[in-house]
């Protein structure tokens, strides 16, 4: 089969042909049909130093998927050969603590498909039965794609009640973007997003409905904030940059006793005035990945209910153009690019 490979220790993404996974008893075979590219997936790309230290070389790349079950092991009772499935990227063990006591997305064990396990970026997958996850035939077969980056911003919106709040959020990423559409839904009050790129914040504008877009380069985030009504800090804090003057910002707009999730994946270690967080008692929660199967359920249920994600895909590629798509999305200006693999 076709994959896109990471094969050298250097810039790129090689399409080569690798054998078809074979399964084990209690693994499933997708044959993948769209696949998504990730922030992840740009590190490894551009073989920074992250990569550099956590990515196996050879490796096949790629974990926001969707395709058709091909076949399954013998032991594999709950998915049908020939149903829509994406699948959870994040592979448990059965041996930790909170493996044990069915806190899955907590196991220190676990391993990244596309990161230390091979990926799905290629003609088919081998996935554990428990990762995948059955869509229906009606599905549509993009947002299958997207559904673990619209996990992660499900999992960090609904880490604190924001019902009737008003939500800072960091960062208008695809997730950060996907995070503001989900806290509309979820019947949060004022919803603030902040980055420093304009075409990020316009390009949000045409997801969301009635967010606040605050390019912090040129915009004071707490004359917006008097602009909208607000008089006293957020309620809610999800920052979803990775950088620390959006940290900082946060720390600085919060509401005494607020509370803040923590997606964003600093590039390196930086300085925190934890004064600030002990002076306002607010709560930091870390989040990593999805909620084991808790998050696919309200994600998934969000979706049936109306929660439509199809504007957050702006540009498709035949697999086999992937060099286009990846740099595409070097420039920054894109939501979620779709790779087709019915196309290698
Ligand atoms: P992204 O890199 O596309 O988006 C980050 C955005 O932050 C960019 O638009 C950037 O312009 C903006 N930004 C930079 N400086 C800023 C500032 N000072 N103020 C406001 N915005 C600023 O990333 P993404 O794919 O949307 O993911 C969001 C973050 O979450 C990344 O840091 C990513 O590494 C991380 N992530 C974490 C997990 C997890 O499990 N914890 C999973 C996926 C992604
Ligand atoms: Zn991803």
């Amino acid at each position: 089969m076709k994959a896109l490979v990471k094969a050298k220790s250097e810039k790129g993404l090689w399409m080569q042909d690798v054998p078809v996974p074979e399964i084990a008893p209690n693994e499933v075979l997708i044959r993948i049909e769209r696949t998504a590219i990730c922030g992840t997936d740009m590190h490894i790309y551009k073989w920074d130093e992250w990569a550099q230290n956590n990515v196996p070389v050879p490796m096949v790349v790629g974990h926001e998927y969707g395709g058709t079950v091909e076949a399954i092991g013998s032991t594999v009772t709950r998915v049908k050969v020939g149903e829509r499935v994406s699948g959870e990227g994040h592979v448990v063990g059965n041996r930790s603590r909170n493996a044990r006591a069915g806190r899955f997305h907590l196991d220190p064990d676990t391993k990244g498909i596309g990161v230390n396990l091979p990926g799905a970026f290629a003609e088919y997958l081998a996935l554990p039965e428990f990762n995948v996850i059955p869509l229906g035939d009606d599905f549509d077969i993009e947002i299958a794609a997207i559904l673990d980056p619209l996990g992660n911003a499900v999992h960090t919106a609904l880490a604190h009640d924001l019902v009737g709040e008003d939500v800072l959020i960091t960062g208008a990423g695809p997730i950060g973007i996907m995070a503001a559409r989900v806290c509309e839904r979820a019947g949060a009050r004022r919803i603030v997003l902040t980055d420093i790129n304009d075409w990020r914040l316009d390009f949000a504008k045409t997801v969301t409905r009635r967010t606040t877009m605050v390019n912090t380069m040129d915009q004071d985030l707490k004359a917006v904030m008097s602009d909208i009504g607000m008089t006293e800090g957020f309620d809610v804090g999800l920052e979803m940059s990775g950088a620390k003057p959006a940290f900082d910002q946060m720390l600085d707009t919060m509401l005494m006793g607020g509370q803040m999730a923590m997606l964003g994946i600093p590039a390196s270690p930086y300085p925190v005035d934890l004064g600030k967080i002990v002076g306002k008692a607010l709560t930091l929660k870390g989040i990593y990945g999805r909620q084991m199967y808790e998050t696919w359920h309200k994600m998934l249920a969000m979706i049936d209910s109306g929660l439509d994600m199809k504007a957050m895909i702006t540009h498709r590629f035949a697999a086999r153009d992937f060099q286009d798509a990846f740099d595409l999305m070097e420039t920054g200006k894109t939501g979620k690019v779709i790779l087709d693999w019915t196309q290698v």
